[in-house]
């Protein structure tokens, strides 16, 4: 494998010793929990390197091993861990750099469950402190550093308002305070971003979206240093034991095969969606991280090398009967809630606010009814934008 090779040429083969399973060319699944021994020495032998050894698959598995070491090369990173879905690794990562009484700065607007998880649940069990900054200027960070900041909790592109955040100069700052710092990558996918090499120190990712991409895995990653990463293997891997299942790292291994073509398709009928949408004189606004009219396209262009498949727009119509109408009249589009597959996916995130919310919170929000959430899944585009422009004719 030469040094100089594409990730897409890589991709498929990297991590794959073939010799060792009579040259198959997928791997097996190495579906079984414990792993034998030949005598006493061996086992000895194999406890004294337990990272990288394989005794038991609550620890190391060799077919997620396989996925493992593929991740961390796409990303750039030392090592990664596969984790029993996104939030499995999230709280492994933040708990890794985290000790009681600790203070973070988090981005607002933060994956809903990592926000609770942080300011909720640690905080009960942990006495955490949390500032929310909106993200955008490097002063909001250094002025809410204090004496116990020891984490700082990026989401960019953040998914549920697309802000995007300057990775290089937060990472600097940190850096220079000794400060750890997490990104939740999920959005961009580690083909079109790549935050290790922006400095951040542990990207996470939730696998259900872009990197299983079929809509039939929840898994999670954690990619860092080797020596975050083996502190990661041994205490929260371990201890909290949300490993992947063999199968789900297998189904991973087939889908990272294609995850390059399949970011650039979604890229490629996103834009048009978004162009499409952008244009029509139904639709307010759309947020979309890969248009020229987005705020922070520069900055988001600057750090990604492409766009994938999930935005935001607002209907006019503010009639939640119109709304309703429009959202139901979608034929490609299923109704459901996550994002990142095959398949092209609608929701209002509106459905979920209004249970938690009061009215006045949710107008604070800078949400409203007629705002809609699109995954842009692979179907051809020209058939998504026919299905768009019919679903808007039903509506005044
Ligand atoms: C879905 C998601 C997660 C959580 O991942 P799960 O695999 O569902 O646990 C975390 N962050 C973002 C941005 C997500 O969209």
């Amino acid at each position: 494998m030469k040094k100089e090779w594409k990730i897409e040429t890589k991709i498929s083969h990297y991590a794959e010793e073939r010799g060792n399973y009579e040259g198959a060319v997928v791997p097996p699944i190495f579906q079984n929990s414990l792993f034998t021994f030949e005598n006493w020495d061996a086992i000895d032998a194999a406890f004294d390197d337990r990272i990288n050894t394989s005794i038991y698959s609550r620890g190391r598995n060799p077919g997620v091993n396989i996925v493992e070491q593929k991740l961390a090369m796409i990303s750039g990173g030392e090592k990664a861990r596969l984790f029993a879905s996104g939030m499995a690794a999230i709280t492994a990562a933040v708990m890794h750099f985290l000790n009681a009484g600790d203070h973070v700065i988090a981005i607002k607007n933060i994956y809903g469950p990592a926000n609770n998880l942080i300011t909720v649940y640690l905080k009960k069990k942990m006495e955490i402190e949390t500032t929310f900054v909106s993200g955008n200027s490097i002063d909001e960070y250094k002025a809410a550093i204090r004496p116990n900041t020891k984490l700082i909790y990026l989401e960019s592109p953040s998914t549920a308002i697309f802000s995007i955040q300057n990775i290089e100069s937060i990472c600097k700052l940190a850096r220079l305070k000794n400060i750890k710092t997490i990104i939740d990558n999920t959005w961009a996918s580690p083909i079109f971003q790549k935050p290790l090499n922006m400095g951040v120190d542990l990207e996470v990712h939730s696998c259900s979206k872009y990197i299983g991409g079929h809509s039939d895995v929840v898994a999670g990653l954690v990619i860092g240093n080797a020596v975050d990463i083996d502190s990661i293997s041994v205490n929260e891997f371990e201890l909290l034991g949300g490993k992947t299942a063999p199968i789900d790292a297998w189904l991973l291994m087939r889908s990272l095969r294609t995850l390059p073509i399949r970011m650039k398709a979604h890229q490629e009928s996103s834009i048009k969606v978004a162009e499409y949408l952008e244009s029509h004189p139904k639709v307010e606004t759309v947020n979309y991280p890969g248009l020229k009219s987005f705020p922070q396209h520069e900055l988001a262009k600057k750090q990604m090398t492409g766009f994938s498949g999930l935005m935001a727009f607002k209907l006019k119509t503010t009639d939640l009967s119109q709304i309703k109408i429009f959202f139901n009249s979608l034929e490609i589009f299923k109704i459901g809630v996550s994002w990142g597959g095959h398949e092209s996916l609608v929701y209002a995130p509106a459905i979920s606010y209004l249970k938690e919310l009061s009215p006045e919170q949710f107008a604070g929000l800078g949400i409203s009814l007629g705002d809609m959430r699109i995954s842009v899944g692979l179907e051809d585009a020209d058939d998504l934008i026919s299905d768009l422009e019919q679903a808007l004719k039903t509506i005044n």
